[in-house]
């Protein structure tokens, strides 16, 4: 099997510079895709002041390569791009693993047509055919309905992956090693970061171990404050269907489903949602559903693990009040 060899994962770290959950999960995806091919497995962390989230990523046993540089604090497309497209120039055949999150979308978009190679996004696992060596893409297909296995033509090939689809992998025994790549960067770019918007609860979506997502019956923004209580006290982030989002309740960060984020928390609580099948496929893979509506025929109740019937405005702060008696 030559087909594919070297695997390469493009590394995210949080706001405090640490490596993202969603990235060690690909660490270990990788891990297991490079045994298969028989290659070596590499991560990409590109940003400033990185040094210490590489040393993290390498306990995984990958070897890390950093580019540490200023003009790479914030995701710029263009550059981004320029300076793992160098890397990757140099290696003949591989696989190129990223999130499915904004940058890794954007980024191996761009790549996947600049080397003329298939591409795969959304995806929730890969697998190695025994055969021929092949890869087999595994992802969720018309509004999360139906599973299906997608192969691609060429020998390198490019996939993103959701969170949560993978296990963050035990230290390797033998850590991977670290090197600084110096690599000059252009400055004069058509693409620049202007203004940066941050809010920490809005990043963390997708790593956020609870999320409490309400839909169109919360009935406006009052409704998303009493969510936003309960999903603090549960340390976890609020989370929306797409019409709340579309009424302005709430910001489009927000929006979980097909065309929004695809969480895959331990609990995942929703509220006045119906649980349409675009929704569902957004979150359809989290651990445990707790569902709220009014509605006893809600089609959210078929996915939920355990549902309340009844108006939000009764049964929320009843909710509420026990999950924190229960926790003090
Ligand atoms: C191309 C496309 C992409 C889409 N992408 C997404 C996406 O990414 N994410 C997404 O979520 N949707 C998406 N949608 C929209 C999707 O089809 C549904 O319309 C949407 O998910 C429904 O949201 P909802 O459950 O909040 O609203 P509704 O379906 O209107 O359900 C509201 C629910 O609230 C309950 N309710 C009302 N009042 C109360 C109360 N007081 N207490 C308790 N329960 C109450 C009702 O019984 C009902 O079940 C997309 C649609 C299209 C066409």
């Amino acid at each position: 099997m030559d087909n594919y060899r070297n695997v390469y994962v493009i590394a995210e770290v949080t706001d405090e510079k640490k490596p993202t959950e969603h990235t060690l999960e690909l660490v270990g995806l990788g891990k297991n895709l490079a045994k298969q091919t028989g290659g070596k497995l590499f991560a990409l962390l590109l940003g400033s002041s990185l040094r210490e989230a590489a040393e993290e990523i390498s306990i995984f046993g990958a070897d890390v390569t950093v580019v540490d540089n200023e003009k790479l604090a914030d995701y710029n497309p263009l550059i981004y791009f320029s300076v793992v497209a160098k890397f990757l120039e140099k290696d003949s055949s591989f696989v190129v693993l990223a999130g499915h999150t904004s940058l890794g979308e954007d980024l191996l978009l761009r790549l996947a047509y600049s080397f003329e190679v298939g591409l795969v996004t959304d995806c929730i696992g890969i697998d190695v055919e025994n055969s021929a060596g092949n890869l087999v893409f595994k992802r969720y297909v018309y509004g999360g309905n139906a599973l299906a296995t997608q192969k691609v033509r060429t020998n390198t090939a490019m996939s993103t992956l959701r969170a949560r689809v993978g296990d963050v992998p035990t230290a390797a025994e033998q850590k991977g090693e670290v090197n600084l790549a110096e690599i000059e960067i252009e400055e004069d770019l058509a693409i620049r970061v202007r203004e940066k918007e941050v809010s920490l609860k809005e990043l963390n979506l997708e790593d956020a171990p609870v999320v409490v997502s309400g839909g169109r019956g919360m009935a406006g923004e009052e409704g998303f404050a009493k969510l936003e209580d309960l999903a603090s006290f549960l340390n976890g982030v609020v989370g929306a269907t797409r019409p709340p989002v579309d009424a302005g309740w709430i910001s489009p960060t927000r929006q979980v489903g097909i065309t929004g984020k695809i969480v895959a928390p331990e609990i995942y609580i929703a509220v006045a949602i119906s649980g349409s099948s675009q929704h569902l496929s957004g979150m359809g893979e989290s651990g445990t559903i707790i569902a709220i509506n009014k509605d006893a025929d809600a089609y959210i109740f078929k996915t939920a693990n355990y549902g309340v019937v009844g108006k939000w405005q009764e049964v929320l702060p009843a909710f509420s009040d026990e999950v924190k008696r229960l926790l003090g």
